[in-house]
This record gives structure tokens, C-alpha cells and sequence, in this order.
């Protein structure tokens, strides 16, 4: 684990010269190291199997990638924990979901299809995985025996 955390300190370091460059690289383990504690107490797995599950997952810069919006807190009230896919799927029930931007029922938890129209010939295509994410509406789901975790539009069936 030690050595995928220097790997990644290195590519931080080699982002910016000189002391940006360190102080990038410094910053990213301290991230590491508490996120990597956070997330194996509060979801008893290992700290090595999560690191290696998130560099699976990542396909861009560490240092864009290891932020808060890709990993929260799994303390926040947004962060919703789950055995496996199938028990996050009943919990769900139907499958419908809250657009975060056109506030319509969408079936697909990443990217708006419910119809509403935005404006003139334009109806709402908002995606999770935009540049504005869920706008702060979404959900953050973990799902344990697969290590993975992604932000979704709210389902329906959660809405208070
Ligand atoms: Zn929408």
C-alpha cells in the first residue's frame, strides 16, 4: 500500500515544480492516509483493498481525483452504505429518481431522462457526472462487497 501512496506522492510532486510541487504531493497523503482511515473503521475493510479499488476506479490525475466530491465523508448524512448491488436495488425499489436540475422523475440515476423541458426545444439531459455533479441533491452510494462507491440522483422512494 506504502508503495502505491508514494507512486501516487510522485505524480503529485512531478504536477508542479519545486515547493507547489511538494507541498501537492504532502497534501495528497495526508488525504490519503484519513480518508483510508475513515473508510476501513467505519466500513471494517482493509485500507489496501480500498486503495486499490479506488486507483481501479480512477482514470484521471490523483490530484483531481482524490477529493472530497469522490470520496465523502462516509460519516455524512449523504453517504448511504450497502452489503451488495442487489440489497441497494431492493432498498431502491422502483426505479425512479430525482433530477437534481429539472427537479422531474428520471429512470436513470446518472443522466435526466424524464422529459421536462428546460427551455425552448431543449429538454433536461443533466448528468451526475457533469462539471455540477448533483448540485448538492444526490446521494453517495457505497456498496461494501464490490468497494465501489458513486454519486446517483435521489431515488424516489428516499425523498422525505
Ligand atoms: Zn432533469
Amino acid at each position: 500500500m506504502n508503495q502505491i501512496i508514494e507512486k501516487l506522492k510522485q505524480e503529485a510532486r512531478n504536477s508542479w515544480d519545486g515547493d507547489v510541487g511538494e507541498q501537492r504531493a504532502q497534501d495528497l497523503e495526508n488525504y490519503l492516509v484519513n480518508k483510508l482511515e475513515e473508510y476501513s473503521t467505519k466500513l471494517n475493510v482493509s485500507k489496501e483493498a480500498l486503495l486499490i479499488s479506488w486507483e481501479e476506479d480512477r482514470s484521471y490525475s490523483a490530484i483531481n481525483y482524490y477529493q472530497e466530491a469522490n470520496q465523502p465523508s462516509i460519516k455524512s448524512d449523504k453517504v448511504k452504505v450497502f452489503e451488495t448491488v442487489e440489497d441497494f436495488i431492493k432498498k431502491v425499489g422502483k426505479p425512479e429518481f430525482r433530477c437534481p436540475s429539472c427537479n422531474g422523475v428520471s429512470t436513470n440515476p446518472y443522466s435526466c431522462n424524464s422529459g421536462e423541458e428546460m427551455s425552448k426545444d431543449k429538454t433536461c439531459d443533466w448528468k451526475v457526472g457533469g462539471l455540477f455533479g448533483d448540485l448538492g441533491k444526490g446521494v453517495y452510494v457505497f456498496v461494501k462487497d464490490q468497494l465501489k462507491g458513486e454519486t446517483l440522483f435521489l431515488p424516489l422512494s428516499w425523498e422525505d
